[in-house]
């Protein structure tokens, strides 16, 4: 049978009815825009600290329709930014004690979703990285080495024997692993928030765009909210917005998910601690192994659209289906002929300078939270956490955190930015070919386009 196609995600079994719109003008005292993992920990830290504030998040479509809807489910420390970058401008010690809290909030979100009874599929199973050629060793001894160096204390180099007792991905030739890390089923987790905090005293209106912004209110066709504070969480569709068209590039991501697994397949896979599994190459594959027994495998196959267009309601073409049905068969040769049930897309906001930012303007009580690189489903709750000690004035180690009012620079207008994406991810498709013939290093190619973008 043909794979389903977009329809959101596979982590959508039904798409939910949405909740109501905005029924006309109203008050808050904040307004949050976007009701995916950014809005709604806001609101839910943010009703926790005063449960008198009157909080009410404007959603477009319904909570989930973004990212955090359609996500691989890696609950990971991985640093939704430029550690080498944020060190220069604020030092080293800034960085770790960002990145230890980025490793403290993935215990955070298993105890609030635990707290809450919100039942994400959460199997805290650590995460393998494996390298299936000797460059991609070379990045991943690196990699191990530069975490400890940021004070991610847990991550350990295995030999490909102990990391094929995990998962017996093909021609491995090293992996590392690191405990810190959790698979999630993500639209489990944003619907339970967006319930969790419906419950808690917040007003969320779905099928509400809002179309512009400004100091104490947010417009949408239905009303105006009039609030002192206006908190834009919209990622990867931010540049959908007035003004914002060039702020972060809407970078596409696509998955697949397959048919549950035969338990002889499994049998040959191993794959029994439920790591999220990735690899080294530079086109990446990101995988988990989910709660119902598929693998869901997502990749970087169209990265980004002429003119910072989105999908549609997650619509992925064939081509990407097949290419990622390539990668899976190809690291686990064992899947062959396991038939693909679904195949999606979607955004994550990359800033110019590859760093995310949170932040609040105290004249105009507009703040934001986003740039995440594709790195948001825990960052998400470290923002959250951030703007809500924004917002209360309270001055705290997260509001002391580098990436607190970072600012870089806007992408270049198009065509330039189409040209340079693109050429950007040719390079780096030259570079893997490169590799797999063996090279022992990085290819030349993949350094330059590094050099480039500063990608981390
Ligand atoms: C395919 C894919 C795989 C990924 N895998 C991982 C992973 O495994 N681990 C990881 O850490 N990260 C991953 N990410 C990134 C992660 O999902 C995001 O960083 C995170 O979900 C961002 O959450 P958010 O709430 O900021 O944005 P979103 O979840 O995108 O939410 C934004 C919301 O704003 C709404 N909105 C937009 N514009 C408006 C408007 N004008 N008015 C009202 N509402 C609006 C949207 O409808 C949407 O619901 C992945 C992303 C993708 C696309």
């Amino acid at each position: 049978m043909a794979p389903a196609i977009g329809a959101v995600s596979h982590w959508f079994e039904n798409l939910p009815i949405p909740r109501p719109a905005l029924p006309g003008d109203r008050d808050a005292d904040v307004c949050i825009i976007g009701a995916g993992y950014t809005g709604l920990w806001t609101a839910y830290y943010l009703t926790k600290a005063d449960p008198s504030l009157r909080i009410t998040v404007l959603e477009a479509r319904f909570a989930g329709f973004g990212a955090s809807g359609r996500n691989g489910g890696w609950l990971s420390g991985l640093p939704p930014g430029h550690r080498g970058l944020l060190a220069e401008q604020h030092g080293r010690d800034a960085v770790i004690a960002w990145q230890r809290l980025l490793e403290e909030s993935v215990d955070e979100v298993i105890a609030v979703a635990a707290a809450e009874g919100i039942d994400a599929d959460i199997l805290k199973g650590g995460n393998l990285e494996v390298a299936r050629t000797p460059a991609q060793a070379g990045r991943l001894r690196a990699e191990v080495e530069q975490d400890r160096s940021w004070g991610v204390d847990g991550a350990e180099i295995l030999s490909a024997a102990e990391a094929a007792e995990r998962v017996r991905v093909d021609s491995l030739v090293l992996g590392s692993f690191n405990p810190q890390c959790a698979r999630i089923q993500p639209a489990k987790l944003v619907r339970g928030l967006a319930d969790t905090v419906e419950r808690l005293g917040v007003s969320i209106y779905e099928q509400t765009p809002v179309t512009a912004i400004a100091a104490g209110r947010a417009e949408t066709p239905l009303g105006v909210l009039r609030a002192p504070v206006i908190l834009r969480a919209t990622e990867g569709f931010t540049a959908r917005m007035r003004g914002l068209r060039r702020r972060w590039l809407p970078m596409n991501s696509a998955m697949i998910a397959t048919d549950p697994l035969p338990p002889r397949v499994w049998d040959a896979i191993g794959w029994a601690g439920c790591e999220t599994l990735g690899d080294l190459a530079h086109g990446f594959f990101y995988a988990q192994r989910t709660a119902d027994g598929r693998i869901a495998l997502g990749g970087r196959a169209v990265p980004y659209r002429y003119g910072s267009r989105v999908d549609r309601d997650g619509a992925v073409g064939q081509a990407t289906v097949d290419y990622l049905t390539g990668v899976l068969n190809t690291a686990l040769p064992q899947t062959r002929g396991v038939p693909v049930a679904h195949g999606w897309c979607g955004v994550l906001a990359v800033p110019r300078d590859w760093t995310a930012t949170v932040r609040l303007d105290p004249v105009t009580g507009i703040g934001e939270a986003g740039g995440y690189v594709g790195h948001g489903v825990t960052a998400t709750n470290l923002a959250g956490r951030t703007l809500t000690d924004l917002v209360l004035k309270r001055s705290t180690a997260l509001t002391a955190l580098p990436w607190v009012d970072h600012r870089c620079k806007t992408w270049e207008p198009e065509p330039l930015r189409w040209l340079g994406v693109r050429g950007l991810y040719t390079a780096y498709q030259v570079a893997d070919r490169h590799e797999a013939s063996g090279r022992s290093s990085t290819s030349p190619v993949a350094r330059l386009a590094d050099r480039i973008t500063r990608r981390p």
